[in-house]
């Protein structure tokens, strides 16, 4: 715990001693005031304005520190300003004094739960992403729920600020016009508990739920209605249809019929799906060939003479055709088929949550799982659509390399295929409109690779959005608009082709999801649970078409939870876990990542320290002449616990996995310092960054203490 937080503690204990001590609590009870009504309500009379700060300031000030008493004092500004004044003055208080309480429990709080009750805390978060708001109303609306409490426990949350500030004060407002409102007829009342009667109460508590209950209603009416259309089958053809057999598809189909459900995969196009033929392997496989070019580049530094070195781009393409077709039978209908899935080729339809239709044919089911991953995002670029252009559906059935390519993209795909491109002969210039690359990464990330690019003499234009194609007979023009140049919207780029890799969105066109009500997100991927489950409890979504992540290993690893509950969640039920999930960009050097980075954790005020080792000091880099980049560790400030990784450099893909057994089974850095790594090897960046964090830890002490021992001993 720093040390700002140390001393607002012994504060906020001072403070709650101090108060104790001189017994301010006798000052805020109904006897109390009524023995000074006539002096105060003088005192209101000579100054209203004055007096009404001075009570807006005390309200704030009990209520920010929890200090009992609210109550009372929302009765006092009935009595002493009316119904009209009261309110607005207790509304406002008392939202500005809650907010206070819900910042302060927040900052003193909040990490030290979230790291406690990591899984918990994610948990409740995610379920208040969706609907906080209608909780938090809730809990305002219904009195019984005592203030304070709610102020705490949403502190400890996500939810933002400005959301529990508004909520509150529109939660609060019935109960605040109830209370003022008795105060003006103060002399009435007993005690602050006489003010609701039970029937008051039971109307707030409806009203209270009402919200949450009219949204949930309106689902479960829409979803029978949905339901009423479609007749539940008295049996089923399968127990599971998959549509699409991309990574997230293959999986699902394998472990139902590895658990010896019947299961159908129906597939489209190619088995395999994006991974398999337009998307990870083509691209690897390609990358290869531009890295063993650049390597023919520098062969002179390694002492190799290579006469007339070239490229024979139509041979990279084949080479890139063979690896596909290398790998093919993995994920081949004759596999599946004798795993036990009954393979279709053919275009999926969902006729009803029970039934799907391909080729005439129409298939019962008890469960679908939808794994239709997603398509290259076209941006509507006047000019584009009338201009062949390249995505990564389409790029491998390219035959000749363009002189000049273009690139619109600076996330993984557009750098990836940015360098590649370069290093087989092309001169590319990439256009990213965002302010630089890879823009998910740390700053630092994204520096080391534009700086890398620009050793490759790629063209980098970050801020800059293309605007406008234009063909002039043989030429081919993109307009720019440069965030920089103000008013200088006509950056004039030529070029022969054009790659467009700006985001990749779910494909459910086809599926008939409209015909169902099935729900989709504001992105377009379809909206599941945390089971993974759609509108429907039986139908499923995983990979691409579900997002979050648009990872190969993501989708594999929905697919086991599609799969397992869709067989088995009548028994029980799993939760998708992405607690730790890491990933890779194959630029060179490579980029990985598992869990935060510096920028995530500054954003979501998780405190934290770096750790940093520079891989040009790693003897197997020097060696390899591959001395470049860096390992960065996020650590909760004092402990050796890993909250995340960054590594730029040589194999950080592979290096990466240590940390993601680390991350996964609580073993800290301490551990990684302990193991004994291969030497020489890059793996040794890992051991020589938890070293880095030891060393920055040793205690002082102990080191003046070993000091004088050894001087001790030379006596
Ligand atoms: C250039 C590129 C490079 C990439 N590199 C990497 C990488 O290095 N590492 C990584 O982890 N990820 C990478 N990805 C992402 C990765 O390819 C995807 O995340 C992954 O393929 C998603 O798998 P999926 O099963 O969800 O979807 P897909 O693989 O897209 O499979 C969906 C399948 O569903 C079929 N389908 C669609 N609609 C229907 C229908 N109505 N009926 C029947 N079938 C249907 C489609 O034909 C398709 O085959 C890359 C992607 C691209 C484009």
């Amino acid at each position: 715990m720093n040390r700002t937080k140390i001393l607002l503690i012994f504060l906020i204990i001072g403070l709650i001693a101090g108060g104790t001590w001189l017994d301010i609590g006798q000052y805020l009870t109904l006897e109390e005031f009524r023995a000074r009504q006539d002096s105060l309500q003088n005192l209101v009379d000579q100054n209203l304005v004055a007096a009404v700060l001075v009570y807006f300031l005390v309200y704030v000030t009990v209520a920010a520190l929890n200090i009992p008493g609210a109550a009372v004092m929302t009765l006092v500004a009935g009595a002493l300003f009316g119904l009209l004044v009261g309110t607005v003055v207790v509304s406002f208080a008392s939202t500005i004094g809650a907010t206070l309480a819900f910042l302060l429990s927040r900052f003193l709080l909040r990490d030290y739960v979230e790291r406690r009750f990591s899984r918990a805390a994610e948990r409740i978060n995610n379920g208040l992403k969706k609907e906080g708001a209608y909780y938090l109303f809730t809990l305002r609306l219904v009195p019984i729920f005592p203030f304070f409490v709610i102020n705490m426990a949403m502190a400890l949350t996500r939810l933002k600020t400005v959301t529990f500030a508004w909520v509150s004060q529109v939660g609060m407002l019935a109960g605040t016009v109830i209370y003022v409102n008795a105060g003006t007829q103060i002399s009435r009342i007993e005690s602050t508990a006489d003010i609701l009667s039970p029937g008051l109460l039971g109307s707030f508590i409806l009203l209270g739920i009402f919200p949450l209950l009219a949204k949930k209603s309106l689902a479960i009416i829409t979803m029978r209605r949905h339901r009423k259309q479609f007749k539940k089958p008295k049996r089923f053809d399968v127990n599971l249809v998959v549509i699409g057999a991309g990574a997230a598809g293959l999986v699902t189909a394998y472990i139902a019929a590895a658990s010896k459900a019947k299961v159908v995969l129906i597939e489209k196009h190619r088995m395999g799906g994006d991974c398999l033929n337009t998307g990870c392997v083509p691209s690897k496989a390609l990358i290869r060939s531009a890295r063993i070019a650049s390597y023919m580049e520098r062969a002179e530094s390694f002492g190799l003479r290579v006469d007339n070195p070239g490229v024979d781009f139509p041979k990279v393409m084949q080479r890139v055709r063979d690896v596909i077709k290398t790998i093919e039978p993995h994920d081949s209908v004759e596999r599946y088929t004798k795993l036990g899935v009954d393979c279709i080729q053919g275009t999926a339809v969902i006729d009803s949550p029970y039934s799907v239709s391909v080729n005439g044919q129409t298939i019962s089911t008890r469960s679908i799982v939808i794994a239709t991953g997603g398509e290259p995002f076209i941006p509507p670029i006047p000019g584009l659509d009338d201009m062949a252009h390249w995505t990564s559906d389409t790029i491998w059935d390219m035959s000749e390399l363009p002189e000049r390519l273009l690139i619109l993209g600076g996330g993984p795909i557009g750098c990836e295929m940015a360098q590649a491109f370069q290093r087989l002969g092309s001169t590319v210039t990439l256009v990213e409109m965002g302010p630089r690359l890879l823009i998910r990464e740390d700053p630092e990330v994204s520096a080391a690779i534009a700086a890398q690019f620009t050793e490759d003499r790629i063209t980098v234009l970050t801020k800059h959005t293309a605007t406008r194609f234009e063909a002039r007979g043989e030429q081919k023009l993109v307009y720019c608009s440069a965030a920089e140049k103000a008013g200088d919207n006509n950056i004039e780029i030529e070029f022969d082709e054009v790659l467009v890799a700006v985001g990749r969105r779910a494909d459910t066109k086809s599926l008939g999801l409209e015909n169902l009500g099935i729900e989709s997100n504001p992105d377009g991927t379809v909206a599941v649970n945390e089971y993974l489950q759609a509108t429907y409890p039986n139908i499923y979504a995983c990979g691409d078409v579900a997002g979050p992540y648009q990872l190969t290993h993501a989708a594999a690893h929905q697919g086991w939870y599609c799969a397992m509950n869709a067989l088995f969640g009548g028994v029980r039920k799993f939760r998708v876990d992405y607690s730790v999930l890491p990933w890779a960009i194959f630029t060179d050097p490579e980029v990985a990542r598992v869990g935060l980075n510096e920028e995530e954790a500054m954003v979501q005020g998780i405190e934290y320290e770096i750790t940093r080792y520079n891989i040009d000091d790693l003897d197997r880099a020097i060696a390899d002449s591959e001395a470049t980049g860096f390992v960065k560790v996020l650590t909760p400030p004092g402990r050796d616990k890993i909250l995340g990784v960054s590594i730029v450099g040589p194999h950080a893909g592979d290096l990466i996995a240590e940390f993601v057994i680390a991350m996964r089974n609580g073993l800290g850095l301490k551990k990684i310092l302990n193991t004994i790594h291969i030497y020489p090897t890059f793996s040794e960046a890992n051991r020589f960054a938890a070293g880095e964090w030891r060393k920055a830890h040793l205690s002082e002490r102990l080191i003046d203490i070993a000091r004088r021992y050894h001087q001790w001993m030379r006596h």
